[in-house]
């Protein structure tokens, strides 16, 4: 089968930085279709995951679109639950995050990853056949998977490793929010360094189609910061939805990502997203930048005191 090129953004780093409503405004260009986080598509449609629905608000089986894709690279006779296990099986063995130095060194090496990485091909491609774009957004933030991304025929990937300050990613996994469960500071801040480095491995590894964003960033210059992510993909910054700090958000068909995905109509970009400095204990706030301190110097968040101005 030839299929026709295709680009996919995909946006790493870890949990909690504002790639759901980044993916969301990329949704809202012609051409282009925010997939949320397909890593977990299976796995969520089979009723195993954090949730099983879609961003449409109906379930991933009764979706429009994703009930048109479950079947694509399932063998005949095989139920979705049979077939998910057999994605997640691939998935665990060959793209969690310790597997990306292994991806982006040796590629498809043995046969279990070619067999995802098949698979995941013949899905991008359906997924742009179906929802007619030539931009996928997803924001699955698994390293492996966005390291496989080169070897997948007839696609090419660009990089957004999108960064949040730790302490704001800390405080906001401390909040449970519908089907998003509690992670303590120090479990999110392990989380944080180790997908952080994961993500650099990559954009390092193809820099000309890379960029780093920290969403404090965006949320500071929205709009141009849309349009930086639209000059990476080769695409036209005159689609940019978002004007006045505001975009208008229709029905989205995202897989999983942050609850707000749910939200259709005005959206505002507030500038400031500061609640951590009051919210997150100094206990807790000692505990995030003991673990986080290299990396996040490195990405301009100051540490210490908050009368500090050091800046590393
Ligand atoms: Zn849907």
């Amino acid at each position: 089968m030839t299929n026709t090129p295709l680009t996919v953004l995909c946006i790493t780093g870890w949990c909690r930085n504002g790639s759901t409503i980044i993916g969301n405004i990329l949704n809202e260009i012609p051409g282009f279709f925010h997939v949320g986080e397909l890593h977990f598509l299976w796995r969520n449609a089979a009723g195993r995951g954090a949730n099983e629905e879609c961003g449409c608000g109906r379930k991933l089986v009764d979706c429009p679109v994703w009930s048109t894709i479950l079947p694509v690279g399932r063998p005949a006779g095989i139920t979705l639950a049979q077939h998910a296990d057999t994605v997640v099986r691939h998935q665990l063995a060959t793209v969690r995050t310790r597997h990306t130095w292994r991806v982006l060194g040796r590629g498809l090496h043995n046969e279990q990853i070619r067999a995802h990485a098949a698979l995941m091909t013949e899905v991008y491609h359906a997924i742009a056949a179906r929802s007619d774009a030539r931009v996928i957004v997803d924001t699955s933030k698994v390293p492996g998977e966005s390291a496989l991304l080169p070897h997948l025929d007839g696609i090419t990937p660009y990089y957004v490793h999108l960064v949040r300050d730790p302490r704001a990613v800390a405080q906001s996994w401390s909040r449970p929010k519908e089907y998003v469960y509690e992670m303590s500071p120090g479990k999110s801040t392990g989380y944080w360094t180790g997908f952080n480095l994961a993500a650099h491995a990559i954009t390092r590894r193809y820099p000309e189609r890379s960029m780093l964003l920290r969403y404090e960033d965006f949320i500071a210059e929205p709009e141009a910061t849309i349009d930086r992510l639209l000059r990476l993909c080769d695409s036209d910054p005159a689609a940019n939805p978002v004007s006045d700090r505001t975009v208008d958000l229709h029905t989205n068909h995202t897989v999983t990502g942050n609850p707000d995905r749910f939200h259709v109509g005005a959206t505002v970009i507030r500038p400031t997203d500061n609640t951590w400095r009051t919210e997150l204990s100094a206990a807790d706030r000692r505990t995030v930048e003991a673990l986080s301190w290299p990396l996040a110097r490195r990405y301009g968040y100051e540490l210490g005191s908050p009368n500090s101005n050091g800046r590393g």
